[in-house]
């Protein structure tokens, strides 16, 4: 930290992502991603894209919102377009927190730097023993509410019925739910939307459509709260989606059936890596994400990432009282999963 930092920011603690490591090859587990490139269309584009790079992007996204309007059966003016989910996260956070912000203790880690970065009164909720969400804590609560469903790390997700229950008993603030698994299981709130003004939907590339390094997110809501949103953004960074990424994003939605065999792989993949790890004595969390939460009776969860580290296979791990004994790891390829499962009998064997 140099001497010139603002005070504001002194003791904020920084999101940290997941190692990007450069140092060896290792089947990594540990940030999400797809293990499946997207397909040629969407490299070609966003090549194409690259030849007129002179020119700023699109700060309207017209071309890509009106499709992706098309293919969730909203109108343009509900959507808007953000560099990776985060930055709509942001938005949001900044957007929609005067009444402080509310969400899980054990949940998508960026929600608590947000918060802390723009000074907010949090208000952290637990999770019931078992990680599930009690619907009930989240009444009336006059201020943003923010639930990852599927949840992270956990994987865990709550029914459409406790989502509106949820956004209908908050007619004073903002519910923003957060929807960047929702493509390997769980039910969206997006029918929701033409019904609550105050029900905010943010969704990703990054996983399902296998864009993670592209940064490509949208939030969708009736047209008030994203009209709100691009008041942040056109206050921020007018053209905060580059062009390849416009591109690449427009020929992956025209890719439909390569990421509807994709993801359905790694559900099938999610499930075998879950049923054979429990056979061998591991606790699984019922997953309905790209990735399992798991748990070895007596193992620490930092002990295991170091001996799959050592192993050659990134995983991560959570330190706080309630996730350190787990690991939460990335769905790969089943060849992939298949060295996983080994690699994790034989160290809790030794
Ligand atoms: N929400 C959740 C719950 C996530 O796990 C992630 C991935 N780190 C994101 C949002 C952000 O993803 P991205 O910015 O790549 O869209």
């Amino acid at each position: 930290m140099s001497r010139f930092l603002d005070e504001k920011y002194a003791s904020l603690d920084a999101y940290v992502p997941g190692e990007q490591p450069q140092d060896k090859k290792y089947i990594k587990l540990n940030t999400n991603e797809s293990p499946y490139p997207p397909p040629p269309s969407v490299a070609e584009a966003a090549a194409k894209a690259a030849a007129s790079l002179q020119l700023y992007s699109d700060p309207e996204c017209c071309e890509l919102r009106r499709l992706l309007a098309d293919e969730l059966g909203v109108g343009a003016e509900n959507i808007i377009l953000s560099n990776g989910s985060d930055e709509a996260l942001n938005f949001a956070f900044m957007a929609f927190s005067g009444g402080g912000v509310t969400f899980a203790d054990v949940t998508y880690g960026f929600y608590r730097v947000f918060a802390d970065l723009h000074r907010l009164q949090s208000h952290i909720i637990p999770l019931r023993a078992d990680f599930t969400l009690s619907p009930d804590d989240y009444v009336d609560k006059g201020s943003l509410i923010v639930i990852a469903n599927p949840n992270a790390p956990t994987g865990l997700v709550i029914s459409l019925d406790d989502v509106e229950y949820i956004v209908k008993s908050n007619p004073r603030a903002v519910v923003l739910i957060d929807e960047a698994y929702i493509d390997f299981g769980g039910d969206s709130a997006l029918p929701l939307i033409k019904k609550y003004d105050n029900l905010l939907v943010v969704r990703t590339f990054s996983k399902s459509r296998s864009l993670a390094g592209a940064r490509l997110g949208y939030a969708i809501a009736q047209a008030g709260l994203i009209e709100d949103l691009n008041k942040i953004k056109y206050s921020t960074n007018p053209y905060n989606v580059n062009s390849m990424t416009l591109a690449a994003g427009y020929a992956a939605i025209k890719e439909k059936e390569y990421y509807t065999r994709a993801n359905k792989d790694i559900i099938a993949v999610r499930e075998m890596t879950a049923k054979r790890l429990r056979d061998s004595g591991f606790e699984v969390l019922p997953s309905n994400a790209n990735f399992i939460f798991t748990k070895y009776p007596g193992f620490d969860g930092k002990m295991l990432y170091t001996s799959f580290k050592e192993a050659g296979i990134l995983v991560r791990h959570f330190p706080g009282p309630r996730t350190s004994d787990f690991i939460r790891v990335s769905i790969g390829r089943k060849e992939e999963m298949d060295t996983f499962i080994n690699t994790a009998v034989s160290i809790v064997k030794k």
